[in-house]
């Protein structure tokens, strides 16, 4: 899998500070965008708003990733996310070529299971060749094709789709290919100046709560109604 970050909001701190600023100050939002605030006071004010719990000031920035190389099974799931946009490769115009799938790290370390998948793979993805070699057009021949297909998509969210969208996806107990998407989103974050405050706000939801609200908990922090929760 290859996460990158394409593109996003120019100024995001300076957009989400004056967006904040402008529900509590007298001034109008191009008088506080110009005056230009030091970036400590920025983020002061930015963190303060998102500890209160009004997220709606990161719904100004927008971040374009391309992720590549995941399976149709992952893309399936992150498609569920309806406030984000989604340009994703097709397989009626693209055909697949033998080997681009993904393999699961439980298949990998398992020889056993890892010879039944890649036979089963082979076989699958001859029988899609054979079927376009007869005349089938592809948009039809890719209903054999497995959840373990590679695809390729451009994704765009707003930072505070993104913020909820880890609180359950960085979760332990999301799927380790989805949870690995928004891993490296998150560390693609950490590699911009004006980006990597953000980052600190992209955690799984335990984090936010002080406690875990999945009713089979990892353990990393208390489960909600645990007597060490007041
Ligand atoms: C561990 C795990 C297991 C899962 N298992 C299943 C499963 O077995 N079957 C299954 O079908 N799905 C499953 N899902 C997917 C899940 O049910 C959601 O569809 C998916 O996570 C998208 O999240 P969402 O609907 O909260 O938010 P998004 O679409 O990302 O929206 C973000 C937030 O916006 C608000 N919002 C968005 N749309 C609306 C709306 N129409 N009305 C009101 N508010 C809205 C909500 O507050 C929502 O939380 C699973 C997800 C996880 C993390």
């Amino acid at each position: 899998m290859k996460v990158r970050l394409l593109t996003y909001t120019p100024h995001p701190i300076k957009a989400v500070f004056t967006a904040a600023r402008t529900c509590y100050s007298p001034s109008t939002p191009t008088e506080i965008w110009s005056a230009d605030a030091p970036k400590e006071r920025m983020h002061s004010l930015i963190d303060k708003v998102i500890g209160a719990g009004h997220q709606s000031v990161l719904e100004h920035i927008s971040l374009t990733f391309s992720i590549e190389g995941i399976s149709r099974s992952c893309s399936h799931q992150l498609v569920r996310h309806r406030i984000a946009s989604f340009s994703q490769q097709s397989q009626r115009h693209v055909k697949v070529k033998e080997g681009e799938w993904v393999l699961p790290p439980s298949i990998e370390t398992n020889h056993s299971a890892w010879e039944i998948f890649q036979s089963t793979l082979k076989g699958i993805q001859g029988s899609y060749m054979r079927l376009i070699e007869m005349g089938v057009h592809p948009e039809d021949a890719r209903y054999l094709l497995p959840n373990a297909t590679w695809t390729h998509l451009v994704m765009t969210m707003n930072l505070r789709e993104l913020y909820t969208v880890c609180e359950i996806r960085l979760c332990t107990r999301a799927q380790w290919e989805i949870r690995g998407v928004f891993e490296a989103i998150k560390e693609e974050l950490t590699k911009v100046e004006d980006l990597k405050g953000f980052a600190t706000y992209l955690q799984p939801i335990c984090f936010h709560l002080g406690y875990c609200p999945e009713p089979k908990s990892c353990g990393l922090l208390p489960v909600k109604g645990s007597p060490t929760i007041s």
